[in-house]
């Protein structure tokens, strides 16, 4: 991170659009850190931009003396909101949960109603727009709205796991809202002129049948007509002054411009780290090891002892058409483009540019709705190292974890694949955990086992939940855990020091060079040892409560838990039939 910082610092001139606007931004952000003057300067035009917002959402009572009724457009403030970028619009919010798909959802009490809406937000954007308006009408707006607030978002909590589903263009949606054109707000929610992404994301946008939509007495369409419509203006107004709120207090106490500025714009902070501080030769190299541990996988599946031939085709099958991307995703290929339509402009105040970056993500979601992106755009692109999806049977290898101390390729091959070969083979076995090999090589749900197959599966997974049920761990004692949670991982975790297993055993261990600290050991014992050590960890005290709720075991079990059902662990080191770590019951998978 320091030398991006001072890459951000130094700020030679550059071509890439993507890299301009993250130093405009830093730029900015630390003008107003530092400079009393600009922090002002940029307060005033805050205030201008949120009027001007305000404006081009609609008719807005408190500015217009003259307001009435017939100036009031439900949709056309929906749409217009959702033009700048907002998903939350204050009567509903729309929610992408992971998976490509959209949900609209209740907005949970977010606390607005509090008089510093009334006296620091609103009143405040009029004050400062020299707008004279009486605080007895501001006043009684904000009781109405505070009135509809409650009535909205103290609605019963329902659980939407528990109702069905139904998509928004299907006509039982259609007339319970006559009020609300859902399709419309998503549309503009989406790169206007993508008319292929919009219709997607109109297809794939469900709502859940709980009551706050769908009550037989009360419900938001029954909400919105019982309710009078200077009250909805200002209600959606008065929201829209809150979210922005929370955007302009943030800027009372910036600490770090440069985290700020990767934490907004992550794809040109990673395409400035990929361009000017990593060693591009390294994709390659990562890419053939990715080769090489599906390689290895399929020898696991084809030497199997149990799969059927059918079996093992269709698994195989699903290797090898599983998609892959290796540091810097194609997409971003064209990131200029796609930085380009924000347009940042130097002139910005920080409000609009965290306005315009809203709007882009807000887009890059859609595109990934949309199935055009395979990139969640929620996923921290800077944290992350590798990851696997099996909507999309799709792995996704990031630069951080071709970098120090991860990866370096001049570490002898062994310890190479005791680090990122078994973490490859790790994350492609979570296609076939617990819940991947329910998925096919297309990412849809479909089983390609043959019966005897997936039942001798399930029986080998009891066995490494039982055991994980009654490991003596150092740091929690025996009998705490629950092996039901754990089993994807420790199904991958299981995987992957396989399959890098696999490659270490062909490797002729004279030729290989020993490592400083472990001249005694032959080379294979240095990749077990290598591979415990990236578990390496101070004493575990975290409540065990939170131990429970874990996708992971416990690190003490992901060494010596996963080595003891290893027959390649055992014969390195000579284990004793029924010592702990040669149990005479091992859980073997594939
Ligand atoms: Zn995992």
């Amino acid at each position: 991170m320091d030398t991006f910082s001072e890459h951000l610092i130094k700020n030679e001139p550059t071509d890439s659009i993507a890299e301009q606007s993250l130093k405009m931004f830093y730029q900015k952000c630390e003008n107003i850190r530092i400079s009393e003057d600009d922090f002002k300067e940029n307060l005033k035009i805050t205030f201008k931009d949120i009027l001007a917002d305000i404006k081009s959402i609609g008719s807005w009572p408190l500015l217009d003396p003259k307001w009435n009724e017939s100036k009031f457009d439900l949709n056309g403030m929906l749409i217009n909101l959702a033009k700048l970028g907002k998903h939350e619009n204050g009567l509903f919010t729309l929610i992408n949960p992971g998976a490509p798909l959209m949900v609209v959802a209740p907005i949970r009490d977010d606390g607005a109603d509090d008089l510093r809406l009334r006296d620091k937000g609103i009143k405040r954007v009029l004050k400062e727009n020299n707008i004279t308006f009486s605080d007895k009408t501001v006043d009684k707006d904000f009781e109405d709205f505070l009135k509809l607030y409650r009535k909205l978002r103290k609605f019963p909590i329902e659980d939407p796991l528990e109702v069905d589903q139904i998509g928004i263009r299907e006509q039982v949606v259609k007339d319970q809202f006559p009020s609300i054109d859902f399709e419309k707000i998503l549309e503009n929610l989406v790169d206007p002129g993508n008319e292929k992404a919009m219709e997607m994301v109109k297809n794939r946008t469900v709502i859940h049948k709980i009551n706050f939509f769908f009550g037989k007495n009360e419900s938001l369409e029954t909400i919105i007509q019982k309710t009078q419509k200077r009250v909805l203006a200002n209600f959606l107004i008065f929201h829209f002054i809150d979210s922005s709120a929370s955007s302009f207090k943030n800027q009372y106490n910036i600490e770090k411009c440069d985290e700020m500025a990767t934490d907004n714009l992550p794809e040109a902070a990673l395409s400035v780290i990929v361009r000017n501080h990593f060693d591009r030769e390294n994709i390659q190299i990562v890419s053939d090891l990715v080769e090489e541990i599906k390689d290895s996988f399929e020898e696991m599946i084809q030497e199997s002892t149990w799969l059927h031939e059918s079996t093992k085709k269709a698994g195989i099958l699903k290797l090898r058409k599983m998609k892959k991307t290796i540091g810097y995703p194609e997409e971003f290929e064209n990131l200029d483009e796609i930085y380009k339509k924000m347009n940042l402009l130097p002139t910005d105040s920080f409000y609009t540019m965290l306005k315009k970056i809203d709007r882009l993500r807000g887009e890059m979601t859609m595109n990934f709705v949309a199935l055009e992106s395979l990139l969640d755009p929620s996923n921290d692109l800077l944290e992350t190292n590798a990851r696997y999806s099996m909507l999309e049977n799709y792995l996704m290898i990031m630069v951080p974890f071709m970098d120090d101390p991860l990866f370096d390729s001049t570490f002898p091959k062994y310890a190479i694949m005791a680090g990122v070969g078994s973490v490859l083979g790790h994350e492609i076995g979570h296609g076939f955990d617990e819940l991947g090999s329910g998925f096919n090589e297309n990412g849809k749900r479909k089983n390609w086992w043959q019966k005897e197959d997936s039942e001798e599966y399930k029986r080998r997974m009891e066995c490494l939940i039982d055991q994980y049920n009654n490991y003596d761990d150092p740091d929690f004692g025996k009998g705490h855990f629950n092996g039901s949670n754990t089993i994807g991982e420790m199904l991958a975790d299981g995987f992957g020091m396989d399959t890098a297993w696999r490659i270490v055993r062909k490797l002729d261990m004279e030729k290989e060079p020993k490592i400083i600290g472990f001249d005694n050991d032959n080379t294979r014992k240095i990749f077990f040892r290598v591979a415990a050590l990236s578990f390496c960890a101070p004493r575990d005290t975290d409540d065990i409560e939170n131990i429970l709720d874990r996708e992971h075991p416990t690190d003490s079990f992901r060494v010596n838990g996963v080595f003891s059902n290893m027959k390649a662990f055992v014969e390195t080191f000579n284990c004793p039939v029924g010592s702990p770590m040669n149990p005479k019951k091992k859980c073997e998978l594939f």
